[in-house]
């Protein structure tokens, strides 16, 4: 289907390449393959995008709710058929296993699906009024202009998260995707051009995040920024948008989860889900677990468990179904993981598995690293223990008694996944009452979200408003909407509706 070697951005239902300047999209695992080069954009895109998303708004707010849904329908249907291309492409360019590019997809049609049948669903509330006369509504209005920037990770998915509610509630928005996935960013928007979506409706910016995620998050006349992304941009986007009285903010960020593990635990469960947890994308999920906090009593026995388990993982070619463990992402990626794997042995980690660069034959041509184990006892100064690595890099913690698992798992700036593995559902109550988490599993691994469901953080992972489902609070104003029935003006609170002359 879809190969491509020159990308565009897309603007006011152009594809437009102006730039002069490209970024190079390569493969994580085989650096030497060129997937495609993209505009490198700056303010001048930025500035084109978003005034055409402003001229689109009007007439893409007048259609009805169920209307601009029927889009999403179009697009599901055209995704669909093309769903294990499209998974090839997410894997050949961010580098995740085959099963979980095609998740993503899924994912990404779960969402459209979940956003065109709820079109259908009431979208504001219909409130009593002290006045008889008089009916009260909660009307729901669209922001106007959202900015949508989104990670590499879930290069399919995420973008649907922020794009499918923006559209259906009435805004027009402007998509700039990570600089590592461009490739399938540019199919997606394809699906909507395809699917008949308006000029201008939804736009597509390429580029760096400084240099043209920037240029949109500032511009004077845009009404919302949606983010999904690492703390650190996503501090600055938050700072930025606070100065700008008429700017609202959502930012999604990153975690440094944990599993903790009883012990009476399944012990064998245990060890499976703490394996996806940490290993799934190669520990370059949102939700992946970097801290197993694991009772004494069973610690050993498990930490030995897990690096078995974990010395066996077969890495490799993402394409390849049998793979578990693909490339990292990046060369910076692999750079700092290497940093905290550094770091770890500094601050006293006994080391388990090494997290050692796979340089031998086909490894040699991409980022390819072995899992990073290490047991270290907790301790607030620590860095590797309070840092977001974003890699297969894992401290085993001990802990004693059920309230140490607590302090331990809350000492964390982030408050993202949580898993606890117990048979005893009074543990479990306290671990979910005490815990600061956002997205919470029992018996599980921290990976395996639902679109329906809140997703997102808290402290420094989130602004407590969830993606995907959770976002129509902030693609929306709530507005309150009361009418009279009567032919005299009675109000609320007792007072007096005449005018004394
Ligand atoms: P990142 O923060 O480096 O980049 C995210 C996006 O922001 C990209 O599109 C990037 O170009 C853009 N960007 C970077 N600097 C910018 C700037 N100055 N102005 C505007 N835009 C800018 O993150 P990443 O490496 O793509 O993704 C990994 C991070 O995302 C991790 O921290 C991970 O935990 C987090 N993440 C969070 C969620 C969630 O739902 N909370 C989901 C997936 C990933």
């Amino acid at each position: 289907m879809i190969t491509l070697l020159q990308g565009a951005n897309y603007i006011g239902g152009k594809w437009i390449n102006d730039t002069g300047e490209v970024f190079e999209d390569r493969n994580p695992s085989d650096t030497n393959e060129l997937l495609g080069t993209f505009p490198r954009s700056r303010e001048q895109q930025a500035n084109l995008a978003v005034a055409a998303a402003r001229a689109a708004f009007p007439a893409w707010r007048s259609l009805s709710r169920i209307n601009r849904a029927e889009f999403l329908d179009t697009f599901v249907q055209l995704v669909k058929s093309d769903k294990d291309e499209l998974a090839r492409i997410i894997s050949r360019e961010c580098g995740k296993c085959i099963a979980e590019a095609r998740a993503d997809v899924v994912e990404g049609i779960h969402t459209a699906q979940y956003w065109f049948g709820r079109a259908r669903t009431p979208s504001g509330e219909v409130l009593a009024s002290e006045i008889p006369e008089k009916d009260s509504y909660v009307y729901r209005k669209p922001k106007g202009v959202v900015i949508a920037i989104t990670p590499w990770n879930f290069p399919f998915a995420i973008p649907l998260w922020l794009i499918c509610p923006s559209l259906v509630e009435g805004n027009t928005v402007v998509l700039k995707p990570a600089e590592e996935t461009p490739l399938i960013a540019q199919c997606l928007i394809e699906y909507f051009e395809k699917a008949g979506l308006p000029a201008g409706v939804l736009n597509l910016v390429q580029g760096y995040g400084e240099e043209a995620g920037w240029p949109l998050v500032t511009h004077p006349d845009v009404d919302t920024v949606l983010f999904t992304g690492s703390a650190q941009v996503g501090a600055m986007i938050k700072e930025a948008c606070a100065k700008d009285y008429r700017k609202f903010c959502v930012c999604e960020m990153g975690g440094k989860n944990a599993m903790i593990v009883c012990d009476d635990a399944d012990f064998d469960l245990a060890v499976n889900a703490a394996i996806m947890s940490a290993f799934r994308t190669t520990g370059q999920r949102c939700v992946s677990v970097e801290r197993l906090i694991v009772q004494r009593g069973i610690f050993d026995r498990f930490v030995a468990g897990f690096v078995e388990k974990a010395r066996q993982l077969r890495i490799g070619d993402p394409l390849d179904e049998n793979t578990f463990m693909g490339p990292l992402v990046s060369a910076s990626g692999g750079e700092k993981f290497e940093y905290y794997n550094e770091l770890a042995v500094k601050e006293g980690a006994r080391v388990l598995l090494d997290g050692g660069r796979m340089t031998e034959g086909n490894y040699g041509r991409g980022h390819f690293f072995r899992p990073f184990v290490y047991t270290l006892e907790h301790d607030s100064r620590s860095r590797v223990l309070r840092e977001e690595v974003f890699g297969p890099h894992v401290a085993v913690m001990p802990f004693n008694t059920l309230e140490d698992a607590v302090r331990i798992y809350n000492d964390s700036e982030y408050a993202f996944a949580l898993s606890v593995c117990s048979r005893d559902y009074r543990k479990i109550r306290a671990v979910r009452n005490l815990c600061d988490f956002g997205v919470g599993y029992v018996n599980l691994p921290t990976i395996g979200a639902e679109v329906h469901l809140p997703f997102g953080g808290l402290k420094k992972s989130g602004t407590g408003m969830p993606s995907a489902a959770g976002l129509i609070d902030a693609v929306t104003h709530r507005v309150s909407w009361t009418v009279n029935h009567d032919t005299e003006i009675r109000l609320a609170q007792g007072l007096s509706g005449g005018i004394s002359e």
